[in-house]
Formats: C-alpha cells, sequence, structure tokens
C-alpha cells in the first residue's frame, strides 16, 4: 500500500526545493508525478509552483477549499507531490488519504506545521492525524545557529502576532525562528540582529550538516 507523507518545516527550509527536486527525480525516470498546489497561493503566479532558490513548476492541478480531485486523472501517476498543504481543507486532506490507500499512489505533502502564532493549520493538523511519515525539513534560526520550529511574523520590519492566519500579501514577510528568538522577538516587538534576519529572509538555507541542533 502506498503511503501518505507530510514533509512539514519552517518558511525557508526548501521545502518547495525538495518537492520540486523529487519532481526531477521521477521525470528522470520517465514516471508521472502529479503537481497539486492550493489555488490561494499565487506568489509565483497562480499555476505555477515556485521555490525561493528560482526553481518553477506548472502545477497539474489547483485546488481550493471545496475541491474534488477527480481520480481519473490519476491513472498514470507514480506520485502525487502536494505543495503548500497547509492552506488545504481537511476534506482534501482526506481525499488525499483514500488516494494513498485506494489508488495506491504514494502521496508527498509539503507545508508548514504551525501559523505565525504557532498553532496548527487545520489541513496540517488532520494530515498530522493519516499521514503514515511524518518527516521534518530542517532549517536554522534566523538570528541564531539553532533549529527553526516557528514562522514568525515581520509587518514593515517588526514583529507581530495580528492579522489574518492566512495572508499570502506583499507587506509582510515571515522568517525561520527558534523558540527562544521567536519568545524575544514578539515580546519585545523587535529583531535583535536586523541584518541577519534580512538574509535569511531571501531564502539563504543551511546545509543540514552544518547546523547546530
Ligand atoms: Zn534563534
Amino acid at each position: 500500500m502506498a503511503k501518505l507523507y507530510f514533509r512539514f518545516g519552517t518558511v525557508g527550509s526548501a521545502k518547495t526545493l525538495n518537492l520540486l527536486a523529487v519532481a526531477h527525480a521521477y521525470e528522470q525516470q520517465h514516471k508521472k508525478a502529479f503537481l497539486i498546489k492550493p489555488r490561494i497561493d499565487t506568489r509565483f503566479g497562480e499555476e505555477f509552483i515556485g521555490s525561493r532558490a528560482g526553481l518553477i513548476q506548472s502545477a497539474d492541478l489547483l485546488v481550493d477549499e471545496d475541491s474534488v480531485i477527480p481520480s481519473d486523472i490519476l491513472v498514470d501517476c507514480h506520485c502525487i507531490l502536494v505543495d503548500e498543504v497547509q492552506f488545504l481543507s481537511e476534506g482534501l486532506i482526506e481525499q488525499l488519504r483514500h488516494i494513498a490507500t485506494d489508488l495506491n499512489i504514494p502521496v508527498i505533502c509539503y507545508g508548514l506545521r504551525t501559523d505565525f502564532r504557532a498553532r496548527l493549520f487545520a489541513g496540517s493538523k488532520r494530515l498530522m492525524e493519516l499521514a503514515d511519515a511524518i518527516e521534518e525539513v530542517k532549517t536554522t534560526c534566523s538570528f541564531c545557529n539553532h533549529k527553526a520550529i516557528f514562522n514568525l511574523k515581520l509587518m514593515d520590519g517588526k514583529p507581530t502576532l495580528a492579522g489574518p492566519t492566512i495572508e499570502l500579501g506583499k507587506e509582510e514577510k515571515y522568517i525561520p525562528a527558534c523558540s527562544h528568538c521567536y519568545e524575544d522577538a514578539v515580546k519585545s516587538g523587535e529583531i535583535s540582529i536586523p541584518g541577519q534576519a534580512l538574509k535569511a529572509s531571501k531564502g539563504k538555507v543551511k546545509a543540514e550538516t552544518s547546523v547546530d541542533f
């Protein structure tokens, strides 16, 4: 039986780069990887899945909250890859579970575990409940060298807990932070090393081997 995977990580942990690398590997073997993304995510254009590292590929299917994934278009697929899975509804996560179980197609989902208030996204929660395998895609804190577990929201360069959970605007920015730096930033309303945070926000991802976790 094929498995349902949840590969979670903070912003800037190269999840989408990982997804596109998996898609490329399938393509090299002349196998079809089917790419799904939520329509809400339009950062790289509605139909594209893009990594901050610069790679970009068009999605095969855009889904909304109440979408039904038609099983007939998955017939020749060897793998299903889902980007920004945290934005999917619980119903869609349940459909992905059935695809892995009933159609015997592995489903690999990439996304955030929690929002900027450190609360589970509904889609991520359902996926945690239903996934065969839950794997962490790691990256470092923007301010120190510990593992990042939170997504710190900056509005006009200042940390904030304000605003809606799902907001993909242009003014705010999200950066990875460890628990210590996240708490410091939220309490003080300032970021202590703005230069470093800015650098990290541009998508610099350190190799896992160089990280002091
Ligand atoms: Zn830190």
